[in-house]
């Protein structure tokens, strides 16, 4: 597979300052702490987790907003945390970003051709108005926007209308990735599959490679090549989107899958029930071991109080945890079973 997007042990840890005249650091937020993972062009990584995992650090930190404080970020074959900044800015043309909410995201006083000239000019693409209006044209074709929506400005659309502006004004660059962060949370049901739908139709027919970041697990399952699980900025499951959702094999990832509602209420919901005991622990101050031994039912001494469960291969999947292969087989049990 041709790999356009590469992260290697990847880390961003974030002071936490105390004191008014000192400013001493006292701590770290390991907000993402180790990631490693590697997105084939053309394909929709889909990253998944409760608020706070980390995933949207992540997909800041990929595309270089936030600067990662160790590992890698290797794009089409470049690493660009040790890039200069001349050569990161001719790279970012490439890698866009789409954000959750798009009324906060999109600047209330520029009208929608001010917003997606903003691009163009800053990568000094389209030699003159004319030439950029025809580009921007062409960006709201692909996005399903009328050449009319150039003069309005952002409250005058409704949501759905809204984040199919901040597509285009992703894809007027024509980048190869784009990192989509919540694409569709804050919008009604009824307009989710629109937007997941052109998401899905302009990697077709724009050849984009995506990372969809969201809490909900629904959303990235139909778009997804393959679904990372994030539990405390570290990756916990890794599978190809089918696989992870019949299969699911690390206890969080399981009670993800429990709590995600049965899409058709006439079908008895037979799957198990999985209750997570306790709040996430922060993440200055994650449990030693496996950092989801606090909440997870199957917990075993002294193993996963002590030693931090790595990533490995489990049948095309790749598992952070112990005891995978047994909890699968049944051979161990939840503390809570029954109950
Ligand atoms: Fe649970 Fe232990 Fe597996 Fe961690 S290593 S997920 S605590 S069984
Ligand atoms: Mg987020």
């Amino acid at each position: 597979n041709d790999v356009l997007v590469e992260v290697r042990d990847l880390k961003v840890h974030f002071p936490i300052k105390r004191g008014v005249l000192f400013d001493r650091t006292i701590g770290h937020v390991k907000a993402v702490d180790g990631v490693d993972l590697r997105i084939p062009r053309g394909q929709t990584y889909g990253l998944v987790g409760e608020s706070g995992c980390g995933k949207s650090t992540l997909g800041r930190a990929l595309l270089q907003l936030t600067t990662p404080t160790g590992g890698e970020v290797v794009f089409d074959g470049v690493e660009l945390t040790t890039l200069p900044p001349a050569r990161l800015r001719a790279m970012r043309r490439r890698m866009q970003m789409i954000f959750q909410d798009p009324m906060s995201s999109l600047d209330p006083r520029q009208n929608v051709e001010s917003i997606l000239t903003e691009g163009l000019q800053t990568h000094g693409i389209g030699g003159n108005r004319d030439e950029r209006r025809a580009i921007i044209g062409e960006a709201l074709d692909k996005v399903g926007l009328p050449r009319w929506a150039l003069s309005r400005y952002p409250h005058e659309f409704s949501g759905g209308q809204r984040q199919r502006i901040g597509i285009a004004r992703a894809v007027v660059l024509g980048p190869e990735l784009i990192v989509a962060d919540e694409p569709v949370s804050a919008l009604d049901v009824s307009i989710q599959a629109q937007v997941v739908n052109l998401l899905d139709e302009l990697q077709e027919s724009l050849g984009l490679t995506y990372l969809v970041i969201a809490h909900d697990l629904a959303v990235v399952r139909h778009i997804s090549d393959t679904v990372g699980v994030m539990y405390l900025g570290a990756l916990v499951e890794e599978a190809p989107s089918d696989r992870l959702y019949t299969e699911p094999l690390h206890p969080y990832t399981r009670a993800l899958m429990s709590a995600v509602p049965v899409p058709d209420p006439d079908v008895e919901d037979r799957r198990e029930r999985i209750l997570l005991a306790g709040d996430l622990p922060s993440p200055a101050n994650p449990p030693a071991g496996c950092r989801f031994h606090t909440r997870c039912p199957w917990a075993q001494p002294t193993r996963c109080t002590d030693e931090r469960p790595v990533l490995r291969d489990i049948g095309g999947s790749r598992v952070a945890c112990h005891w995978a292969e047994r909890i699968a087989s049944g051979e161990l049990r939840p503390h809570n079973a029954g109950a």
